[in-house]
């Protein structure tokens, strides 16, 4: 019996055990369906793309995708104490200050403006370069800004786009976005730092006031009135009930639609057709689907050999207005350069050390797609569809940031590497559709779902400013699944403050 129960131990989940188990007096049990990271390649950061698929991956599927070829894209997911950050790249990208204004206006709460976040954002982190107006200098997760290990290729590459007017920027943190950077890199001496290794330290882990449950999957939540009674946890055939007084969904944006959803929350023909029975009408649970992609990509044929990556083989992303003069600061594209051939499996690529891609893809989607169950049980495989460049914007941006990719591929900094373009040809260049159908073989998924039990001021949002499910009385639900709408950037750094934020909120409230 828990004060707080936190039902998964991911990025947001892990933050949240250690921030709310401070307070010796309150009982906290964290409830994960995998264990501690054990296999030693998760460290590596340049092993990163390799370890997708083991045994500590959930490793989804999405449905066939009428925009990407008809191809059905593997999701990875971590399920391992510290969740995705044990599979992710590692990027730390925060948004554009225009993304939280939007999330701002979305809730009417000021909490999730930029400025409202920038404290948590410095919470969480430890920047290498130190602490600043922007920068947080003494939280637990270090963040690595390279210097002298960017790879030669993406210093050539950071070059170009300065050559080609772009601004040279720190980082990819600050209130500007529009620019060119290193990626600030979530590695400590050449390690990855799981949100795990960062928060549930040994001292963090010995409180006599924190449980931590491994290898329990919740297969649902034991509703009553609008009450959450209890989580039930699967151990073989049998079942075990966790209470806590308040109760916390960290599994996802995934996890936690789909845990709702067996628990008989969500849309009721869809429970009916799985064979739930609907306990509350949430015909919003899961759907507003959506996530980043990146055509993999702009693939070229290296002049010189490129040597192995010292960090995590994707270096630099650069992020950039369609139109050049717009004012705002927000950006529409953004391009990466990949010490290696990177490639969709729809593409051939030169071997290892032969050949390097430029990645590209469009900042803020407006494609929306939906997730749902088809079966009361864990073992019963989701429908997962982001419906992936459904809209002609997407498709627009999508050629735009194509020809940029090109653009700083025929770059001056970059002819000392560039021995030939091998994709996109020259006939997926000769009309608009020819484009489109190279694009919907290129892209990839960039990891970011987001969205599905998303917050706002509305009364079909499925949580309210302050991460409180409507409709159930003592349920919050704080992990990427809350974003309304994604952020430019890679995610990881505003999940990591979302769970700060309404950690410190929380805590000032008791
Ligand atoms: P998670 O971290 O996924 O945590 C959910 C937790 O809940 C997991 O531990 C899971 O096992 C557990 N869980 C789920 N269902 C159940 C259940 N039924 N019972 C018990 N436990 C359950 N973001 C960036 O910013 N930069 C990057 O470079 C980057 N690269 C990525 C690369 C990959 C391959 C992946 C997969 C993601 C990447 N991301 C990146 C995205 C980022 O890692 C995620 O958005 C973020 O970790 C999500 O945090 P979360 O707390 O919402 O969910």
């Amino acid at each position: 019996d828990a004060d707080i129960l936190i039902l998964g131990g991911g990025s947001a989940g892990c933050i949240l055990a250690a921030r709310l188990s401070e307070n010796p007096d309150v009982q906290v049990t964290l409830v994960e369906a995998g264990e501690e990271a054990k296999d030693p390649d998760i460290a590596k950061p340049d092993m990163w793309p390799f370890i997708q698929g083991r045994d500590f991956d959930w490793d989804f599927e999405t449905t066939p995708q009428p925009g990407t070829a008809g191809r059905v894209h593997r999701w990875a997911r971590g399920r391992v104490l510290g969740g995705s950050s044990n599979l992710h790249a590692m990027f730390h990208v925060r948004g554009h200050t225009e993304d939280f204004a939007r999330w701002a206006e979305l809730t009417g709460d000021d909490r999730w403006s930029f400025e409202g976040l920038l404290p948590h954002f410095k919470a969480t982190e430890s920047w290498s370069t130190g602490g600043d107006e922007l920068h947080g200098g003494d939280g637990p997760m270090p963040i690595m800004l390279p210097s002298g290990q960017t790879h030669p290729l993406v210093r050539a590459y950071i070059d170009g786009w300065v050559e080609l007017g772009m601004p040279r920027l720190h980082d990819h943190c600050g209130r500007e976005l529009i620019g060119t950077a290193p990626n600030a890199l979530m590695i400590r001496d050449g390690r990855r730092v799981s949100v795990a290794d960062a928060w549930l330290t040994e001292e963090v882990c010995a409180r006599p006031n924190l449980t931590i449950v491994k290898n329990s999957p919740v297969r649902r939540l034991v509703l009553e009135g609008t009450r959450v009674k209890a989580a039930e946890i699967q151990r073989g055939d049998e079942f075990e009930l966790y209470t806590g007084d308040h109760v916390i969904l960290s599994l996802g944006a995934i996890g936690s639609p789909l845990t709702l959803m067996r628990s008989g929350v969500g849309d009721p023909e869809m429970l009916r057709a799985a064979g739930v029975d609907c306990v509350l009408e949430r015909r919003e649970l899961g759907k507003n689907l959506h996530d980043h992609l990146l055509g993999a990509g702009n693939i070229y044929r290296a002049k010189q050999h490129v040597g192995p990556s010292k960090l995590q083989i994707s270096e630099s992303l650069s992020y950039q207005a369609e139109d050049p003069a717009q004012t705002t600061g927000r950006p529409d594209i953004v391009v990466g350069c990949v010490a290696a051939p990177s490639a969709s499996e729809m593409l051939t690529a030169p071997e290892l050390g032969e050949g390097f891609t430029l990645l590209f893809g469009v900042t803020n989607p407006t494609s929306r797609g939906a997730l749902y169950i088809t079966g009361p049980e864990l073992s019963d495989r989701p429908v997962i569809n982001p419906n992936y460049l459904q809209t002609e914007r997407d498709r627009h941006l999508f050629r735009v940031a194509l020809e940029r990719a090109r653009m700083v591929g025929r770059s001056k900094m970059l002819v000392p590497w560039m021995a030939e373009e091998m994709h996109p040809t020259a006939s997926d260049l000769e009309s608009e559709e020819a484009m489109d159908a190279f694009i919907a073989k290129a892209v990839i998924t960039h990891h970011h779902p987001v969205a599905t039990c998303r917050m706002g001021a509305d009364e079909e949002s499925i949580v309210d400013a302050s991460l409180a499910m409507r409709g159930l009385d003592n349920l919050s639900i704080v992990d990427s699944s809350v974003i309304p709408e994604i952020t430019a950037g890679p995610i990881h750094a505003v999940v990591m403050a979302i769970a700060e934020s309404f950690a410190s909120d929380f805590i000032s409230k008791a």
